[in-house]
């Protein structure tokens, strides 16, 4: 009742593209139960968008590891640096420190590693560790994998906005630890894992049932419990435990829709989001739901109500005469941050909104403003999780036949965003297999730590 009816006709008609019901959900589920198959599948996975990583983790801990390990935790923004000591029958306790990676270093792999082996070195001074000791690191890269063994993995191509393209093909393991050992530092790094993995071993230390670990940070991915019986891919068996009968797969499923699969779904803003981005055309599942991207999506279409004159009616006679400060342009200093703020608000006085447009630079945003941005932000974040609802619940499937699945989720998106679990929760219900009894578990930090514990378990199966 704030808007006048044309507009509010308009209004609907711009953001229509994301609205998404269970029928579209269902045809994702398919799209992406497909691209699963044939990517477990030799003859078929260069064709598929999810890659399937074999990962070569195929237990949780048992609990009885012991040891003080470090681990490395390299995400798309941030970067942890951990200390986690590991006793038998205990929660690990853990001390970490997060550094942010300057866009200068993510460029050269060789400037990433030195600049990554001298923040650990401070940190390890920092926490008063003698640098004489010989220590074991275990080292979560956030970035799709050729997994040859647990301390082996080919780097395969950058996502999130970097570069690294002198890595691609090399040994992502031999490359850190040449730095490491440039800089003296009595430290080897038994195992390399995905944060995905890092977050179901460190959850599964917790609650044996986990057979899920899920992203949703600057992007997004998953990993799962696997029969190895049915991962084709798998060449060489003769590195695996002998008892093995389940691996950790990584699914990289940010990649869903990069062969046009999801083109029912991806609409206009979400092509422009995909144009401007470091990666056209790729990780396309990604740029729908992760926080890299969804500040971004939530401006393009804030741009468009504005050029049609629908929010922002005051701010916008300054459009050319400042063009620096145009409001146009200010607009897409939004962030996903500010959309979860921006959610905070409850009722009708959207206080958080309008701090957010102050922040921005963008004051005086009147009422109906406010209720238009509030409105577009859930619109695009319930189409998010609605999303990611829809893909745990194809993984949800793939392990029907387990009893129980706990689910660990890691990632600032997640942990912040003030209804994504709450519609993730709703449309599992729907969508999730039946008969299966599932919980989703926070995995604070868990990328980090599960590093740690895969590392040490490296360590003593040698
Ligand atoms: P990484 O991906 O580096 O491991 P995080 O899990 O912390 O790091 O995720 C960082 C991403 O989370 C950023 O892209 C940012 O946009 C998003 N983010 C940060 N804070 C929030 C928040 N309060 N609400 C929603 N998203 C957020
Ligand atoms: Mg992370």
């Amino acid at each position: 009742d704030l808007i006048p009816d044309d507009e509010y006709k308009e209004l609907m008609n711009i953001t229509s593209p994301f609205h998404i019901n269970v029928e579209t959900l269902i045809h994702v589920m398919q799209v992406m139960e497909n691209s699963i198959k044939m990517g477990l599948d030799p003859t078929t996975q260069h064709k598929s968008d999810l890659k399937m990583i074999p990962t070569y983790v195929t237990t949780i801990a048992t609990k009885r590891e012991e040891g003080d390990i470090l681990a490395l935790d390299l995400g798309g923004t941030n970067f942890r640096t951990l200390l986690v000591k590991i006793r038998p029958q205990h929660d690990p306790v853990v001390i970490s420190e997060a550094h942010i990676v300057p866009d200068s270093k993510k460029q050269n792999s060789q400037e990433l590693f030195r600049f990554i082996s001298d923040v650990l070195k401070l940190f390890m001074i920092r926490n008063k560790l003698d640098l004489n000791k010989k220590f074991i690191l275990g080292f979560t890269f956030s970035f799709p994998c050729q997994q040859l063994a647990l301390n082996r993995a080919n780097f395969l191509y950058p996502t999130k906005g970097w570069g690294l393209q002198d890595l691609i093909d090399h040994d992502v393991v031999e490359k850190l630890q040449e730095c490491l050992n440039e800089k003296q530092l009595n430290v080897r790094v038994t195992a390399l894992i995905n944060d995905t993995v890092g977050t179901l071993i460190a959850c599964g230390y917790k609650v044996p049932s986990c057979k899920v670990g899920i992203i949703l940070g600057t992007g997004t991915n998953a990993c799962y419990f696997e029969d190895i019986s049915k991962i084709q891919t798998i060449t060489d068996t003769t590195v695996l435990p002998l008892e093995a009968t389940q691996m950790i797969i990584n699914t990289e499923w940010g990649a869903l829709g990069d062969s046009g699969c999801l083109d029912f779904v991806v609409n206009e803003f979400d092509r422009e989001v995909d144009k401007v981005s470091n990666n056209p055309g790729k990780q396309i599942f990604e740029k729908l739901i992760a926080g890299m991207y969804m500040g971004r999506l939530a401006a393009e279409v804030l741009a468009v109500l504005m050029n049609h004159g629908i929010i922002l009616k005051a701010q916008r006679g300054h459009q050319e005469s400042y063009r620096q400060y145009s409001p146009f342009w200010v607009l897409y200093n939004l962030q996903t941050s500010h959309i979860s703020e921006i959610e905070l608000d409850t009722g009708k006085t959207f206080a958080n909104t309008r701090t957010v447009m102050n922040k921005l630079g963008l004051p005086q945003a009147s009422d109906a403003d406010c209720a238009i941005i509030s409105y577009t932000c859930r619109l695009i974040s319930r189409r998010a999780a609605m999303l990611t609802a829809a893909a745990i619940a194809v993984l949800m499937k793939r392990l029907r036949g387990s009893n129980k699945v706990c689910i660990g989720i890691d990632g600032s998106l997640y942990r912040y965003h003030p209804r994504f679990n709450m519609i993730i929760q709703r449309h599992l219900k729907t969508l999730a297999p039946v008969l299966l009894d599932y919980e989703l578990h926070i995995s604070s930090d868990g990328s980090g730590i599960g590093a740690a514990i895969v590392a040490i378990t490296a360590d003593q199966e040698r």
